[in-house]
């Protein structure tokens, strides 16, 4: 892994994608510029800045010193690099072209209103300088339950971000978080996120279960009693709902560390096959991950 050598200095911590895990990582923004999501606190220490080009040129050129010729993908972070200005992002975008003859593909976290923001043919130069993967939170379809985390951009804005990217050719890789409209909207979070997800039909569909972590504004409901997490077998009901309401084409994984049960198919093929596992674990047939197992 590129990442967890001696690499240029990061102001940690750092996040990435799990499917970014041979990618060398690059610091071109340090924080989140939106920093409001109810249940994140990946970012609470850190204030938001753009780092500097000359800092971002040290950085490539240390890398490039050290694997010129082994870096075929980079992964821009913190948070929200798309927020950058899609000239920002094209200088730092022809740098890293430039360094490393190899390279495939480069991949960003963003948020819908950064993408919104950006005109089709500033998003088609981002893409023809290989930016070619999004991370993006959809978190919820239910507009109740993205309101109450402050995610920043409505349901409608996040369909229309996707759609505008993967018309560009970018590819977009959408998270969906389960338990996130807690127990007492379970089901309408499951139904909505499948049914804005088929709107969109991103590339990856990426199911997480949302674990609560300290110094998040969910955190502080759930000890107040104010917001509870569903269950696990609950979380397997919401997963079951949500994948029986998908009908797009797209790749789904639930196959992160905070899951209780792994699956992965390419849908809608493979839907029959995931709704059996799933039965299967709310029969018991299927044993679930034991908490202590179980990861952000
Ligand atoms: S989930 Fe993403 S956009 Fe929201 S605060 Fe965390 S890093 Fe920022």
């Amino acid at each position: 892994m590129l990442s967890d050598r001696a690499v240029p200095l990061y102001e940690e911590p750092l996040f990435r994608p799990p499917s970014e895990a041979e990618s060398l990582i690059l610091q071109i923004t340090v924080g989140c510029s939106h920093n409001r999501c109810g249940f994140c606190s990946m970012y609470r220490m850190k204030s938001f800045r753009a780092v500097p080009l000359p800092e971002v040129e040290r950085d490539i050129a240390q890398a490039a010193r050290q694997w010129q010729g082994e870096v075929r993908r980079v992964f821009l972070a913190d948070g929200d690099a798309m927020c950058l200005s899609a000239k920002r992002l094209s200088e730092v975008l022809d740098r890293v072209n430039g360094a490393f003859p190899r390279l495939q593909r480069i991949g960003i976290y963003a948020n819908a209103r950064d993408v919104l923001s950006k005109s089709d043919d500033e998003l088609r130069a981002l893409r023809e300088r290989r930016l070619k993967i999004l991370y993006m939170g959809l978190e919820s379809g239910d507009p109740e339950t993205l309101a109450r985390i402050d995610k920043g951009a409505t349901v409608d804005e996040i369909v229309e971000a996707v759609r505008r990217a993967q018309a560009v050719d970018m590819s977009v890789s959408v998270m969906v978080l389960i338990g996130l409209g807690g127990r007492s909207r379970s089901q309408e979070h499951a139904r909505a996120s499948a049914e804005a997800i088929n709107r969109m039909e991103p590339t990856y569909t990426a199911l997480l279960t949302y674990t609560p972590t300290p110094a998040s504004p969910l955190m502080d409901e759930i000890d107040r009693g104010t917001f509870e997490l569903p269950d696990p077998l609950e979380s397997i009901r919401e997963i079951h709902t949500f994948v029986s309401g998908l009908t797009c084409r797209t790749h789904f994984t639930c196959n992160h560390a905070s899951n209780y049960v792994p699956l992965k198919g390419n849908l809608p093929g493979a839907r029959d096959h995931l709704l059996k596992v799933l039965q299967g674990a709310l029969d018991g047939r299927i044993g679930l991950k034991p908490e202590f197992l179980r990861g952000l």
